[in-house]
């Protein structure tokens, strides 16, 4: 394409300098074949579906390896914690030895291999686990981009109050980018757990995350310092996650689950594929932007956010700032003022979710697409109090499938098989939920972290 820019350059000087540039005018050796790109990107989206297809069954491995891998990292600090340094940590077989550390590198806590003498930084292991399973549950249950995941902030998170049920909407705000649009995504229990377990770990004892500064790539700024809900601690400072770490901790995600690709290979996951599993899994649209912007507005976003008391009032503001630099790149039209029909609509589609067994989690502007087969559907949210009802229906499709058995309507034992899975399937989730509701969250007692290197002696000094 240069290169056939440079020769309809030379053509068009020549229009206006013949003297000078005529003599240089020629046909472009660059054929009109040799620049479309058709081919190529068929191939290359032939690959990315190979790709998507090989990684959308193994989804759930590798969720429930990074659940189980940061629960173990978890068990595994809290006992080395409690285990004199110099002995064998119990629960490992004898293999690691609490390793003797100095003072200055006190938080944090080491292991050796008994076998090698290996060292290892459990304390780093653990982080390790807790991010790669938080970055993989956030990519797969929003399907946003890495760069709209490292700009998540605690103001992010927000909620909307239905005028006419008084119903709370969870809602999780993507800032605007040069690429796309902002959009306000309905946050699902499974996205209010994860969002929470991070909440949980980043906050300080006063209820705020830490403001840490990030710098935009693509605008080539510091944006402002932010309560980023991905950033970790390294020696004394707070730092936001960078694209790499989160592809880092990915490779260590997809590692721990020992699959292999169709050339046998070690499966590799980027960012990108969950978004594209996400798309092929459940197409799911934001709300748009000119809405969006009337729910996260500057007149109530303080109240409405309840973050007054946690967050000074610049980080409130400068998150404003940061939201209304972005709108400004962004064409106007998507901003304009939504019609009285855009927002009863959207009224109505919150008010609409309400079915008989749970509510329907499909975004705003989605018609159904499982023609209101409701139990069998992955949007559905069952509501536990209608678990007589899930049940009900469940017997009577055990009944109906052996009825179909029984009078060899097989064309009708198939789907019945299928709904019948669903019920079940939403029975279990109704339990799961029961269950995970009756556990009471050991919060801990707040304490004051103490950075690298800080002594007995220099914490007593005033
Ligand atoms: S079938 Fe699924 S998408 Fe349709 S109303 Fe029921 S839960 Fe919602």
């Amino acid at each position: 394409m240069r290169v056939r820019a440079f020769y309809l350059d030379l053509a068009h000087w020549a229009t206006e300098e013949p003297a000078r540039w005529g003599p240089w005018v020629v046909r472009c050796p660059i054929s009109d074949d040799e620049i479309r790109k058709a081919k190529e990107r068929k191939h290359r989206k032939a690959r990315m579906d190979q790709r998507t297809r090989e990684r959308l069954p193994v989804l759930p491995v590798l969720v429930s390896t990074a659940n189980r891998r940061r629960l173990a990292a978890f068990e595994l600090l809290r006992t080395a914690q409690a285990t004199e340094p110099g002995t064998v940590i119990p629960g490992t077989e004898g293999s690691l030895r609490r390793a003797v550390t100095s003072k200055a590198a006190g938080h944090l806590t080491w292991a050796e291999e008994t076998a090698t003498g290996r060292r290892r930084n459990l304390s780093f292991e653990e982080e390790e686990a807790f991010w790669a399973f938080a970055a993989v549950e956030v990519l797969r249950l929003t399907g946003i981009r890495n760069e709209e995941l490292l700009e998540l902030t605690h103001h992010s998170v927000t909620q909307y109050r239905l005028p006419t049920t008084g119903e709370i909407v969870p809602l999780l705000q993507i800032a605007p980018s040069k690429t796309d649009t902002e959009r306000l995504l309905l946050v699902s229990p499974e996205l209010a757990d994860v969002l929470s377990a991070i909440v949980r770990r980043l906050r300080g004892p006063a209820g705020a995350i830490p403001l840490a500064p990030f710098y935009d790539v693509r605008e080539k700024v510091w944006n402002p310092p932010m309560p980023l809900l991905f950033q970790r601690q390294i020696g004394t400072e707070q730092r936001a996650f960078t694209p790499t770490f989160l592809r880092t901790l990915l490779i260590g995600a997809i590692a721990a689950t020992g699959l292999i690709d169709s050339a046998g290979a070690p499966l590799t996951i980027s960012p990108h594929d969950f978004r594209r599993i996400f798309v092929t899994d459940a197409i799911m649209n934001g709300l748009p932007p000119h809405i969006a912007q009337v729910i996260c507005g500057h007149k109530n976003i303080d109240t409405r956010m309840g973050y007054k008391a946690v967050y000074p009032a610049e980080t409130i503001e400068a998150h404003r700032a940061f939201i209304a630099r972005r709108r400004s790149t962004r064409p106007s039209e998507e901003y304009r003022t939504p019609t009285e029909e855009e927002w009863d609509a959207f009224l109505a589609h919150f008010e609409k979710r309400k079915v008989s067994i749970g509510t329907c989690g499909r975004a705003f502007s989605t018609p159904c697409v499982h023609e209101h087969a409701c139990v069998r559907c992955a949007l559905l949210r069952p509501d536990p109090d209608q678990r007589s009802r899930i049940e009900e229906i469940r017997d009577n499709l055990i009944a109906r499938t052996a009825e179909a058995e029984r009078e060899g309507w097989l064309g009708e034992v198939e789907g019945l098989k299928v709904s019948l899975a669903g019920a079940e399937e939403k029975l279990a989730q109704v339990d799961a939920l029961v269950k995970r509701q009756s556990i009471a969250v050991e919060l801990g007692m707040p304490g004051v972290r103490q950075p690298a290197g800080t002594t007995e002696a220099t914490r007593a000094t005033p």
